[in-house]
């Protein structure tokens, strides 16, 4: 048997494999349903407001549906509460490092919910590799596309919902290649939607455009089909002044993606017309980074590529 049969073999060995059951640290509760409300400026009365909340079609607070994964996961030290399965259900990973593997690269997330979940619902999980594609050329270099699948139960273990998660594992083109060329890689290209095109289109023209609604004029981001607020289909777009203040951000070392440099910080940017977008930070040192700083967003007009613009901090903000 060839050494690449013998890879492929093991690697297929993982498909399928099903691990055992994690336990969430704290039961679905209100204080971090309210601050992810909060941190994602989300308002919505079955969530946050427990006074009309019950007299809702859902007679009390609800989790969001998409807060599914936040129950599960293991907080800043990495430990998971007794009972576990402590075993890396993603073990995976490292064996195709150590075959050369080493880019990753998120591709999509699909998350199914089968009913709200409320407060004082302990939920657990499990996590299976589901899926592995054959090797593909990609942009990036050669690789699998792999999908991990995450089962959420609820005490009664019934299905609660689940999460797919996709990424690319690949081997990066050689660095000498990177090195002849001219031109600096690409970072990876947003998939345009008739929804999100005038977006992107508008920052290849320098323009940052916000999605708004032609019948209750509220500005919302990022754009979807239809009005948050009232649920209008009519939308338009206007210009931001590129104005506003850092809420939050991060600095990312790792993983290092094709197409940025490193470190990498990312701000949670709120524009002067209130509404939030996610965009890396320029020009500032990092820890000259302060939330509250004013920043001003910086386009590439006719830029190579799609890129989301550029925040720099305006001096005596
Ligand atoms: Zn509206």
């Amino acid at each position: 048997m060839s050494a690449t049969q013998t890879f492929l073999d093991e690697l297929q060995s993982y498909v399928g494999k099903r691990y055992g059951v994690v336990y969430s640290w704290d039961c679905v509760n209100e204080p971090m349903i309210r601050q992810w409300c909060e941190a994602l400026d989300f308002d919505f009365i079955p969530y946050t407001d427990l006074l009309k909340a019950v007299s809702t079609a859902h007679r009390g607070i609800v989790a969001p549906a998409a807060m599914l994964p936040v129950w599960l996961m293991p907080g800043l030290r990495n430990q998971r509460p007794d009972g576990s399965d402590l075993s890396n259900n993603r073990e995976i990973m490292p064996f195709l490092e150590q075959h050369g593997y080493v880019g990753i690269l998120g591709t999509n997330c699909e998350q199914e919910y089968e009913r709200p979940l409320r407060p004082g619902e302990r939920i657990s999980c499990t996590h299976m590799t589901e899926s592995l594609s054959e090797e593909k050329q990609t942009k990036f270099g050669k690789g699998f596309f792999i999908t991990f699948l995450q089962e959420f139960f609820d005490a009664q273990d019934q299905l609660v919902g689940t999460m797919r998660l996709r990424i690319l594992r690949f081997k990066p083109q050689a660095q000498t290649k990177v090195e002849e060329s001219v031109a600096k890689p690409l970072p990876a290209q947003p998939v345009l939607s008739p929804d999100t095109a005038f977006f992107w289109e508008g920052l290849k023209a320098g323009k940052l455009l916000i999605q708004r609604c032609q019948s209750c004029q509220v500005l919302q981001h990022p754009p979807v089909p239809a009005c948050m607020s009232c649920h209008s289909l009519s939308t338009d777009f206007v210009e931001s002044s590129g104005m506003g203040h850092l809420v939050s951000f991060v600095v990312i070392h790792k993983p290092q993606v094709v197409g940025f440099e490193y470190p990498h910080p990312v701000g949670l940017i709120e524009l002067d017309e209130g509404v939030r977008l996610v965009a890396p930070i320029g020009g500032v040192s990092l820890d000259k980074l302060q939330i509250g700083m004013r920043v001003k967003a910086h386009m590439e007009p006719n830029a190579d590529a799609y890129r989301l613009p550029t925040f720099y901090v305006v001096e005596g903000h």
